[in-house]
This record gives C-alpha cells, structure tokens and sequence, in this order.
C-alpha cells in the first residue's frame, strides 16, 4: 500500500475537486475541520494495522479494505458528520465513498504485499493488480530504512503532480464561480 503521502494527498485532491457545495456552508469556519476529516477518510482503512499489531493475527488490508465496509464507514461518518456539520447527507456520503475508495484504488495498483480483501466478506481472496503504479512500503525494515527514500520521493512527485492539477482547476473555475 502507499504511505499516508499518497493517500491523504489523493484525499485533498478529491475534496479539493468537488463543486463548492459539497463542502461547508460556513467553509472559512470548518476549513480546518473539513481537512481533517478527509484526510482521516483517506486514512481510515489503514487503521486495520492496531488489531494487526496487538493481537499479532494477519489483520492489515483484511476486511478494512473492502467495499462492503467502504460503504458502511462511509455511511456512519457522513451521518455523524452531516450532524456535526450541519449540511446534506448526501453530499458528504459520496464524497466520503469517493475518498474511501480511492485509497482501495491506491492500494490495488500497489507493488508488494499479497493484495487486500476487497470483496469480503462474499471472498475471503486477496486481490490486487497484476501491475503495479506505487511502490511497496516495506514496513519490516523499520521506520529508518534507507530504501524508504524511494517511495517518498514517488508518493512526494505524486503529490506535487495532484496539487499542481489543483491550482490549475481553481484557475479554471475561478472565472466562473460568480455566474
Ligand atoms: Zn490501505
């Protein structure tokens, strides 16, 4: 799987891209709340690594990364976040789905590892693509492994190439935003 770089940065992108009134209506106020939560979004099926660590079974990229419980976390933090915030169901739900997903997406086109169970709990399979677009994150080395260079150095280009799409579309739509 890529490292949180890829992941919260794809999630920054995803909001960053979606119309203006998926997000807050009071957006200067809960700008920092907003952010927060999708990159915890991005993040969240990686938290499968706490279970996989305390209780030494083979928990990470199991049931976490599979659409089934994509769509049910999604459900749950759009509800408790549209109470928070105060805005549509709805449009926080498909951005929430959006971004959950897209770390599933990162994480399929991952070299390394023996793949997620996406499709559970109908297969217990691991799958993931034959072809890979990120590096592997060797977490067995230790957080002080020279070879992690590699893959900060991709997910850092990855992440400047996405912001970089960003600027670009805000230009864009700039003109447009008052009409
Ligand atoms: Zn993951």
């Amino acid at each position: 799987m890529p490292s949180p770089i890829a992941h919260s940065a794809t999630a920054y992108f995803l909001y960053k891209i979606t119309p203006q009134k998926n997000r807050s209506i009071k957006l200067d106020r809960h700008h920092f709340i907003d952010l927060a939560y999708v990159i915890v979004i991005g993040n969240i099926a990686d938290l499968d690594f706490i279970p996989h660590l305390i209780l030494e079974g083979s928990f990470h990229r199991g049931p976490s990364h599979s659409l089934c419980i994509a769509l049910l976390i999604s459900l749950g933090c759009s509800l408790i976040f549209k109470w928070f915030h105060k805005s549509t169901f709805r449009r926080w739900f498909l951005l929430t789905i959006g971004i959950y997903v897209s770390h599933l997406v990162l994480d399929f086109w991952t070299a390394g590892g023996s793949g997620m169970q996406l499709l559970w709990p109908f297969t217990d399979a691991f799958i993931k693509s034959p072809i890979a677009f990120f590096p592997s994150v060797r977490h067995s080395e230790g957080l002080f492994y020279p070879g992690h260079i590699f893959f900060i150095t991709f997910e850092t280009i990855y992440s400047i190439v996405l912001l970089l799409f960003i600027n670009r579309y805000q230009k864009y739509k700039r003109p447009n935003q008052n009409t």
